[in-house]
């Protein structure tokens, strides 16, 4: 007998029908002889449509009151796939995360678990009723519910694996697996068996959106096995791993991307002590998001810095630069029309040459390459937006990840 922790995300519990049908995988573990509990996101759309209401109601959105509102999707679906699972015989029994509880810090809107109760879930398990949780809430220290942010279901549902030390945490999602590369651009991408969880950090946090960045975090700390599957079919999924699990590490496991990016160039900025820390200073109190940054050797004691902010961020951005007595520059260069290509995998640890091929594949299609930035096992390129697609496809072959033709 094994524990398990399913969470099945929103266009898997989009409408009746398939919360019926993910009731009828649930119930497939139980036939198996498995303790399961459940966790569920919102119905597809629900959550933006909760977060639209409370726009509605004024500028000031009290994130308390906003928790209130944009919890309730969640709240919803388990109580109707308790209702499914009765309906099949199976006890089911619903559970919020007040009751649990799922105690969480008092950032309300972006909160993080602090700690979960299990004595009263595991004793339902035991008694072989399944738990049925809605991902994305907790409550706070002030009693109140909190939300997690969105996508947050995936980490309620990895954090209770952890909790509940349950034997495997399955996310089920509308795609059956993390690929090599958004297969919806890469027609070539593959399904990955196995990927490790600093690489799918790295895939998450560059915007693959198969997992919340906060749950592959941590999966990875606590050593939950995930595994990431479709509710739609019966393939066996991607697991993410350990990479000592991993016998054949690929030098290049996968190749993310990220539109969400915007480029800011200051042209012409003194290049002396503090001048760093004059810019990015009041961006960071602005709580704009910088990522890459580059800056050039000064000549005449001038220099020009670059870095990039996400999207939503750069009229913010601007009006801060704009706004600065402290930093002078000749000119404020703003593109909004970049992506950032990234590729990712731990056997570029001990090898040569990765980043070498992804810049000369560029350079072979002319495509100019604007900002790079690298970690240990990544390297990320800002690019025009016209040519990303091109870039995803010509790298992906570059590094041998093509699906071979069938
Ligand atoms: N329903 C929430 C959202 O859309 C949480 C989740 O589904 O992961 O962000
Ligand atoms: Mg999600």
């Amino acid at each position: 007998m094994a524990r398990i922790v399913q969470k099945f995300g929103g266009t898997s519990v989009g409408d009746v029908e398939r919360i019926k049908n993910v009731a009828r995988r649930v119930k497939s573990e139980i036939d198996l002889g498995n303790q399961v509990a459940v966790v569920v996101s919102a119905m597809s759309g629900e959550t933006n449509r909760l977060v639209g209401y409370t726009g509605e109601m004024g500028a000031l959105v009290d994130a308390r009151e906003y928790d209130v509102v944009v919890s309730s999707g969640e709240q919803v679906t388990s109580g109707l796939l308790a209702l499914a699972l009765q309906d099949l015989g199976i006890p089911a029994r619903s559970w919020m995360g007040w009751q649990i509880p799922i105690h969480t810090d008092g950032i309300h809107g972006k909160a993080r678990i602090a700690e979960i109760g299990t004595d009263a879930l595991s004793e339902r398990l035991n008694g072989g009723e399944v738990v049925v949780v809605p991902g994305f809430q907790g409550v706070g220290p002030d009693n109140r519910i909190t939300t997690l942010g969105r996508g947050g279901s995936d980490t309620s549902a990895v954090a209770l694996a952890a909790a509940l030390k349950a034997d495997r945490c399955d996310i089920y999602t509308d795609v059956d697996g993390v690929y090599t590369c958004d297969p919806r651009i890469v027609t070539k991408a593959k399904k990955l068996d196995k990927i490790t969880y600093e690489e799918m950090l790295e895939m998450a946090s560059l915007g693959a959106k198969v997992l919340q960045t906060r749950s592959v975090e941590m999966g990875m700390k606590h050593g939950v096995r995930l595994q990431v599957r479709s509710s739609f079919s019966e393939d066996e999924g991607t697991l993410v791993v350990d990479e000592d699990e991993i016998v054949e590490k690929e030098l290049v496991s996968g190749i993310a991307y990220s539109k969400d990016e915007a480029k800011i160039t200051l042209v012409s900025v003194a290049d002396r002590p503090g001048v760093a820390a004059h810019i990015f200073g009041p961006l960071a109190e602005a709580s704009v998001n910088v990522d890459m940054i580059v800056q050039n050797i000064s000549e005449e004691g001038r220099t020009d810095v670059t870095f990039t902010v996400p999207n939503g961020d750069l009229s913010r951005a601007v009006e801060v630069l704009e706004k600065s007595t402290e930093v002078n520059y000749k000119q404020l260069i703003s593109d909004p029309d970049v992506v950032k290509v990234s590729v990712v995998g731990v056997g570029m640890r001990s090898h040569a040459g990765v980043a070498q091929n992804m810049f000369q594949t560029l350079a072979d299609k002319g495509i100019n390459i604007q900002v790079i930035s690298t970690s240990e096992i990544k390297v990320s390129v800002l690019i025009a937006e016209e040519y990303f697609e091109l870039a995803l496809r010509a790298l992906h072959t570059a590094y041998g990840l093509d699906a071979e033709e069938v």
